[in-house]
């Protein structure tokens, strides 16, 4: 009786041509208004409130429901997102991970997207493996550079198989601390400003997301250092969202919170932990629409802002 459901992620939302960086992968805020536009005309935008509801059996959902979600907590979506949100009259769910709210320190994710939009996919490719070679055998082991590259330089929805293989070396292939250490010499080498400055121009605050709360918008949660969960052991794994339900603890209500597992990474112990911990739904990247009576209330597949007009019709396709 739940009722199905079109779930939106969003990332980047800016006015991408006047930016520092116009080619970061995002949406630029002229399409997302016109995106907001069609989704007016086209569904019924429903609050976190009203699926939780929903997934408890409490209420239906309305016909082409859908569900507005906003990854890591950039400023973005603060500047652009919350007044379009606003004068629409829709919710939006915005996920933050904690070590970013706590230490405003730049994630990886970040800083491979700005070496991504700041140097051709090439150059990039070439340096990634020469550094891998270089620190290979070191402090480090890790599989031949040739192995990595044909099991990991796989064509992505939206990347090239170049720009998976750079994204999975240094989001979760290589070890921690060396992935953590390229991805800065990298970052040095291509964006040319530092990493503490792009952080503060990133996020948004802790005031900016009470503000967003405030404003009606529903926050939860994104883990704490934005790891694969599902690739870390088991204590990681426990250690890392423990973390993020800590520092948003003035966000959530740890009874009924909202788990984003970010890459859209989680396995079976990933999913027993955040429910003994009082999650209710969790968000993955799976790509189609939600079921309510049928998915898992802690697994619900999404669809990339993409997958809608005015960039595609992809939605109605899968
Ligand atoms: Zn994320």
């Amino acid at each position: 009786m739940g009722g199905k459901l079109f779930i939106v992620m969003y990332h980047y939302i800016r006015d991408l041509i006047h930016s520092r960086y116009p080619e970061i992968k995002g949406l630029d805020v002229r399409l997302f208004r016109q995106q907001l536009e069609f989704f007016k005309e086209n569904f019924t935008v429903v609050s976190m409130e009203q699926v939780i509801e929903a997934v408890k059996g409490k209420a239906v959902l309305p016909d082409q429901a859908l569900l507005l979600t906003f990854d890591d907590g950039y400023m973005d979506h603060y500047t652009y997102a919350l007044p379009l949100l606003e004068e629409f009259g829709f919710q939006g769910a915005f996920f933050i991970s904690g070590k970013v709210l706590e230490t405003h320190s730049l994630l990886d994710v970040n800083k491979i997207h700005y070496i991504l939009a700041s140097t051709d996919i090439q150059s990039l490719v070439s340096d990634l493996k020469e550094k891998m070679d270089d620190y290979r055998g070191r402090e480090y082991d890790y599989p031949s550079t040739a192995q990595l590259w044909n099991e990991y330089a796989v064509d992505g929805r939206y990347d090239g198989k170049e720009t998976v293989f750079c994204k999975r070396m240094l989001q979760t292939v290589l070890p921690e601390p060396l992935r953590a250490q390229i991805s800065s010499d990298l970052f040095k080498k291509y964006v040319g400003i530092t990493e503490e400055k792009l952080a503060y121009e990133l996020y948004m605050t802790p005031e900016q997301l009470k503000t967003m709360q405030r404003h009606g918008m529903y926050i939860g949660i994104h883990g704490y250092d934005h790891y694969w969960l599902g690739n870390l052991t088991t204590e990681q794994m426990k250690e890392d969202i423990s973390k993020a339900l800590e520092i948003m603890d003035g966000f959530i209500d740890r009874t009924e919170w909202v788990m984003n597992y970010p890459y859209g990474s989680y396995n079976r112990d990933v999913l027993d932990f955040v429910q003994k911990q009082g999650a209710i739904v969790g968000l993955t990247t799976e790509v189609r629409l939600a079921d309510l009576d049928e998915d898992p209330a802690l697994c619900l597949p999404r669809f990339d802002c993409n997958d809608f007009p005015p960039k595609s019709k992809k939605y109605m396709r899968q």
